[in-house]
């Protein structure tokens, strides 16, 4: 019998074939918090689907902005021309963004906006004849699956298999509380190298395991990185749009990079897009008088209409439904269903920075495959949550739209895996 059209599903699923997600459920249609599945399930997102979506399932102006330029322009090649969506979506970025960042690259994932990043800082400094090369990274930092971004991720479980291929980098201890000073010394000791950028995740550290440093932390990195010509890559691919409470979580710290990537909330989450934003120097340093170099990264669907409409309308979005307000209040909800385990002692470690709470059980942290994990992502699949944790890390990172009753719904099944774990 002919393959495919029947029998086991073909499809590669990113971590399928292990106990976190055994047999997936088919989903049909997402509506603010709520998933439905094909069996008449609902399931309460969590997690924002990866982190992305930020205003809720299937937001009726993200739709409609997508219906609209769906039927006007659905892609044109990007390399030579243009089109007004991201005409106007670039001069709305550059006005949301900290002052100072005013050029915007558009790619497809957060991936590549982190790549593009990292090819703008070698190429800057190949242009501008320095023998800057190094890159600099935080322990713990993850910033995507591509080869570039792997070598600047912690080596962990979602790269160690592919460590041959992948490039060194310095990496800087993680701003422990209390111990922020040795990240402070161990920057400043690399600096001495001449190193090209230092890429970091600002304020929260997702992947690996959503570790929290404070602003001060960041911005004397900043300031140590300006003093020694270093750039700062700020990677805001799952902190950016308003998850950390503000737009950017950067300017908690009053920082500006010299590069910005975005993907992830930038659409709202509807549709893929990245933006890499970098200073004027940076593009300037790409483009010679005689047209003899130019900035080689060429994506197919760079800059996609349909995409860069979703983002307009998540960027009307903020400004038409009060955003900042929602998620302010969100930040004061969650605070709230947190406040009982905070001296709770089954659990090591809980903290919150904006929409975004994480509590570490008091077990043994046996990785991502083996350990408690698992065992508890089955519990939260049986309560009709999406929820995954990171090792023995539990973290709530919602829609903006989610209610009190709903994060109740989501502590209630916490309070379940501490027992479940035996903490
Ligand atoms: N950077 C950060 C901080 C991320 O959290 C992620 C995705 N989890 C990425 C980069 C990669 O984004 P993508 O999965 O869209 O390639």
């Amino acid at each position: 019998q002919p393959s495919g059209l029947s029998g086991p599903s073909p499809v590669w699923h990113p971590f399928t074939q292990h106990a976190l997600a055994p047999e997936p459920p088919v989903v049909v249609r997402g509506r603010g918090a709520w998933l439905e599945t094909a069996e008449g399930g609902r399931i309460l997102d969590a997690i924002s689907s990866w982190w992305v979506i930020t205003h809720g399932h299937c937001h009726p102006r993200i739709v409609e902005a997508i219906r609209a330029q769906a039927g006007q322009l659905d892609q044109v090649i990007f390399a030579g021309h243009t089109h007004p969506a991201a005409e106007a979506l670039a001069r709305r970025l550059v006005h949301a963004a900290p002052e100072g960042l005013d050029h915007v690259f558009f790619s497809d994932s957060g991936s590549t906006s982190v790549e593009v990043a990292l090819k703008m800082a070698a190429g800057f400094w190949r242009h501008s004849g320095a023998a800057r090369t190094r890159i600099l990274a935080l322990e713990h930092g993850y910033h995507g699956d591509t080869i570039g971004t792997m070598s600047a991720g912690a080596r962990g479980i979602y790269n160690e298999a592919y460590a041959p291929f992948l490039f060194e980098v310095t990496r800087l201890p993680f701003p422990e509380p209390g111990r922020e000073g040795e990240t402070l010394a161990a920057l400043e000791a690399a600096c001495r190298e001449a190193p090209a950028a230092l890429v970091l995740e600002p304020l929260v550290l997702g992947a690996g395991g959503m570790r929290m440093y404070p602003p001060w932390v960041l911005s004397e990195m900043a300031a140590l990185c300006a003093r020694n010509g270093v750039l700062l890559i700020a990677d805001e691919v799952m902190t950016g749009f308003g998850r950390t409470g503000t737009l950017f979580a950067c300017t908690q710290a009053g920082v500006v990079p010299d590069i910005l990537c975005l993907s992830k909330g930038l659409t709202g989450g509807s549709l893929p897009l990245a933006a890499t934003l970098c200073r004027r120097e940076i593009f300037d340093a790409h483009y010679s008088a005689d047209r003899t170099r130019t900035f080689f990264h060429s994506s197919s669907f760079t800059a996609n209409p349909i995409a860069c409409a979703a983002a307009l309308a998540n960027l009307d979005i903020w400004d038409a439904e009060d955003v900042a307000g929602r998620v302010a209040a969100l930040g004061a909800l969650q605070e709230e269903r947190l406040a009982p385990f905070r001296d709770d002692r089954r659990f090591r470690h809980v903290r919150r920075l904006g929409t975004i709470t994480a509590l570490d059980l008091a077990v043994e942290d046996a990785g991502y495959l083996a350990g408690i994990g698992p065992r508890l992502a089955a519990l939260f699949r049986e309560r009709g949550l999406l929820l995954r944790p990171l090792g023995n890390t539990i973290y709530v990172l919602p829609p903006y739209c989610v209610t009190a009753e709903e994060l109740d719904l989501v502590y209630a099944a916490i309070a379940e895996a501490a027992d479940l774990a035996g903490a």
